[in-house]
């Protein structure tokens, strides 16, 4: 390959307690609480909107039982100011029999609309200074290379640096992570494959009397021409082919998780495009699908599509422990968690083609007890200053499939804001803040967390 050198003076524009890169659910909580102990901090997001996911993904649900901390305050006051904005054609009945259909609590179904705007006022509540349309290109290290000085961002307005004394990478790829030069691998361990990406979409003018919704890959029923998810299979073009329909606030509106692209690399340019393409054309074969073979959909149209690709895999970065199955599955009580009462089965779809994958777990996964993340997993071993949030985490790829969703995410944010804060007060790397001394605070922050 040709190259060319390239060299400029970088403005440094401002200097930070804590940058913290990616607005999404992680990212979000981790600005929120590091700004609530009274640390100056800045939150660094590529897109026009805070959420990640969550909103940019047009999500549907908080997905599993997780319990407690930042998660259960931001829920409660999306659920009120969906309520405020709403009230007149939100009916509660309906939002409740949807709710019980699923196994879920009202407070769990998304408006993506009130959660963009909730997350920002809860964000200028605390003070975060934030920057949208902006790109955390690299870092600027030490010599000894153990600390990052400054993060590189990139917008509209040219590079620039801002200095932090902590840096939370919160990208879900953990593109800062990288550049510091974290050690990691990608995807499942004896191949590397992640799982597949999916552009989320709503369907209005559904007949909500007859519609059904499908949340897992091993749920199914009857339609006219047999099982759903068989004909699916037959009339959908691969690699899509699983039916998954979950609910939404609005009246005639559900949202679709069917659309599915393999063999994507979330962190290549060139890949997110192909998936982005293949995604996008599935959306009008899916269409044509729901409305000529599952009830209720006869007179639905699309009435938007997540603005990003949604990519659930890719970065497994190197932590001082690591999350495992094992730890999940047996929901020890841990000394050292930074995240506790988490709770969700092994969501991994299929790898190569649609539906769940053969070391996926969803309904027969018998686990109820709440499961704990021990701090570790948010701190590396070589950079005194960076810590890690969200779902690139330090985990294996079976154990990623459960703490990857929503909810953990923002109370893996949450733990980290805390841990970062303490250590800038106590003037020592991540690494020897006492965890004792995050658990205390996180304990008293939240008075539901048990
Ligand atoms: C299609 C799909 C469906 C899902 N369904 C559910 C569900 O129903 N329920 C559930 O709870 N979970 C679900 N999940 C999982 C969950 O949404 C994600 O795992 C979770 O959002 C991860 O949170 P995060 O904060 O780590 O990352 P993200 O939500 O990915 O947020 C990362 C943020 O960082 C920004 N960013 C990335 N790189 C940079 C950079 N270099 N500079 C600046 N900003 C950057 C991104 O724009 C984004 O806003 C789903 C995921 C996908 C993809």
């Amino acid at each position: 390959m040709e190259i060319i050198q390239y060299k400029q003076e970088i403005p440094i524009t401002d200097e930070v307690d804590i940058i913290v890169l990616g607005a999404g659910p992680a990212g979000f909580g981790a600005a929120y609480s590091a700004a609530k102990q009274g640390k100056k901090v800045m939150l660094v997001e590529q897109s026009g909107m805070v959420g990640g996911v969550a909103t940019s993904g047009l999500m549907s649900h908080w997905t599993g039982n997780t319990k407690g901390g930042l998660y259960e305050e931001l829920i409660e006051r999306a659920y009120s100011f969906e309520r405020e904005i709403n009230k007149s054609i939100i009916k509660e009945d309906m939002i409740k029999v949807r709710a019980e259909k699923s196994s879920l609590c009202p407070q769990q179904i998304i408006n993506p609309e009130t959660l963009k705007v909730v997350l920002l006022r809860m964000l200028e509540e605390v003070g975060v200074i934030l920057r949208l349309y902006t790109f955390a290109m690299d870092v600027h290290l030490n010599e000894q290379k153990d600390r990052i000085q400054g993060v590189l961002l990139t917008s509209k307005s040219g590079i620039e640096m801002i200095k932090a004394t902590i840096v939370i990478d919160a990208t879900g790829d953990g593109d800062i992570a990288y550049k510091a030069g974290v050690p990691f691998t990608k995807g499942r361990e004896k191949d590397g494959r992640m799982q597949p990406v999916t552009i989320m979409f709503k369907m209005a003018g559904v007949d909500m009397s007859k519609v059904k919704y499908v949340y897992g890959f091993e749920e199914s029923y009857e339609i006219e021409a047999g099982d759903l998810q068989t004909i699916a299979k037959q009339v959908l073009k691969a690699p899509a082919g699983h039916v998954l329909i979950y609910p939404s606030t609005l009246p005639d509106v559900v949202t679709i998780n069917m659309t599915n692209c393999i063999d994507i690399d979330g962190t290549d340019a060139k890949d997110l495009t192909k998936g982005e393409r293949v995604c996008r054309y599935q959306i009008q074969d899916i269409t044509h699908f729901l409305r000529d073979y599952v009830p209720g959909f006869k007179n639905a149209y699309v009435m938007d599509s997540a603005s990003i690709l949604g990519v659930r895999e890719t970065r497994h970065f190197k932590g001082i422990s690591m999350m495992t199955e094992e730890i999940i599955l047996e929901a020890k009580k841990l000394e050292d968690w930074l995240v506790k009462d988490a709770h969700f089965n092994f969501d991994i779809h299929n790898l190569t083609g649609a539906g769940l994958d053969k070391d996926g777990v969803q309904q027969e996964f018998s686990q109820s007890k709440g499961y704990c993340i021990p701090y570790g997993c948010f701190v590396v071993e070589k950079i005194n200053n960076l810590l890690l949030a969200g779902r690139m985490i330090s985990g294996t790829h079976k154990a990623h499939s459960n703490y990857r969703v929503m909810p953990i995410c923002v109370n893996m944010g949450e733990g980290v804001g805390v841990a970062a804060s303490l250590a800038i007060d106590v003037n020592s790397s991540v690494k020897d803040v006492n965890i004792k001394e995050i658990q205390k605070i996180l304990m008293n922050t939240e008075p539901n967390f048990m």
